[in-house]
């Protein structure tokens, strides 16, 4: 029987691995739904050439677009934050890969844990802002949730070495981003083209300025604390520029147990989508004798002061992580649309977590109000119109 796999943000850059993934994989894997929420051409190419079952189109506004392109078309389209819904809980779908960006991918998620679907995830942010409420409810209804983020693929790989309670300590390894080794006053100077070139990875935007800030790395400490139960203590974190050691967990006896491979995404998706199985796929292998040396060193955490603040609102919890979470999404579309400095981001998350109440994040909707809050609060202070957050609880 096939493994019927439903993409949320399929045109995306891990989107659009994972199509390359399932279509090497062969008969036992099949798309059988997909969704974008702005690239409607792209979503109806791959819509022609995958023809699954359910699509969902998240941003309304563009709904009719897809329609008019798809004249003749008979399958089932969802529409708006509420469609993702629907079609991350669909019955034909077994798993589920989440690939949308940001904690817009929060309800969907949620909605495929109570559902008992199994859960590749490569967006992370809603493990960040409600990690305690997803894995309780995946625990719950039997939800099987398996990393995508390279780092998180190889813990998870190096952890069947041993169990939880053998673990000393996770280290995940970061390339360091364009900006490894600059200093305080360099990053003032930092421009858009800068930030937006990563040394090692093809990625979306927001996630390679998060990697610029080191803020991909914080918000990894988070998700990895979530999803291997292991308090933020024991992670730890190494630059790496070469990006091929993925991760390491060094178990209680001094072994230390890593994954290797070339900076390629298609292997963590594929190994989220065969687990537990493992089969030849379209990675590139990887040749260490070409690579010759590997290099690790510290962080420098007093300038890329995200890292700290990751442990800081870890230990803090309640609506803390959501507020981090919510704080960089809005400081990090700000710096793309050109209306703050790259050094701005972090100042205002700073900011934000200064002047948050923490509360309970008990509930979706408690997490919602925090996201939407923090939002607001940078808007404010960048004297930007205050709209709607992109993320909302889905109607019942
Ligand atoms: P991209 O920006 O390339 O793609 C994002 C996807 O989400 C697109 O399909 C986009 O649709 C969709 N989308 C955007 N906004 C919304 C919204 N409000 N509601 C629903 N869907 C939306 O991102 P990446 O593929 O790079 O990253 C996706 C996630 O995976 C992120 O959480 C990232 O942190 C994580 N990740 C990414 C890695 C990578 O290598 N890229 C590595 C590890 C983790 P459209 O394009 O149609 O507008
Ligand atoms: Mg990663």
């Amino acid at each position: 029987m096939s493994r019927g796999i439903a993409i949320l943000g399929s045109t995306g850059s891990i989107g659009r691995n994972a199509l390359r993934v399932i279509d090497a994989l062969g008969p036992g894997y099949k798309v059988v739904g997909l969704s974008a929420h702005s690239s409607i051409e792209l979503l109806a190419e791959q819509v022609r050439c995958c023809k699954p079952a359910c699509v969902a189109v998240s941003n309304g506004e563009y709904a009719g677009r897809f329609r008019a392109l798809m004249d003749g078309w008979d399958a089932e389209l969802l529409v708006g934050p509420d469609g993702l819904v629907e079609l991350a809980r669909s019955d034909g779908v077994d798993t589920v890969l989440t690939a949308v960006v940001g904690a817009a991918g929060l309800p969907s998620v949620l909605a495929a844990a109570r559902t008992g679907k199994r859960l590749a995830i490569a967006n992370k942010e809603p493990l960040v802002v409600a990690g305690e409420l997803l894995t309780r409810i995946a625990r719950e209804n039997g939800s099987m949730l398996l990393p995508v983020d390279s780092e998180h693929s190889a813990v998870f790989q190096a952890m069947q070495s041993g169990t939880t309670s053998e673990i000393r300590r996770i280290i995940l390894t970061g390339s360091g981003g364009p900006f490894r080794g600059a200093s305080r006053e360099d990053l003032e100077r930092v421009t858009r083209e800068q930030a937006l070139s990563h040394p090692t990875w093809q990625m979306g935007p927001k996630i390679t300025i998060d990697s610029a800030t080191m803020m991909n790395k914080a918000l990894e400490v988070i998700e990895a604390r979530w999803l291997f139960d292991v308090p933020v203590e024991k992670i730890e974190v190494l630059i790496h520029p070469e990006s091929i050691v993925h991760s390491l967990v060094e178990f209680v006896d001094g072994s230390v147990v890593a994954q290797l491979g070339e900076p390629d995404m298609c292997l963590p998706i594929q190994y989220a989508l065969t687990y537990p199985k493992r089969v030849a796929g379209i990675a590139k292998p990887l040749r260490l004798e070409e690579i010759g040396k590997l290099h690790f060193e510290r962080p420098a955490p007093e300038t890329f002061r995200a890292l700290k603040l990751a442990y800081e609102v870890a230990r803090t919890g309640g609506t803390a992580p959501a507020v981090f979470n919510a704080a960089n999404e809005a400081a990090v579309e700000a710096f793309l649309a050109g209306h703050i400095r790259f050094v701005q981001i972090v100042e205002l998350i700073e900011h934000c977590l200064d002047s948050h109440e923490v509360g309970r994040a008990n509930t979706l909707e408690e997490l919602l109000e925090a996201d939407a809050w923090a939002r607001a609060q940078v808007r404010t202070r960048l004297g930007l119109e205050t709209h709607s957050a992109p993320c909302r609880a889905p109607q019942r």
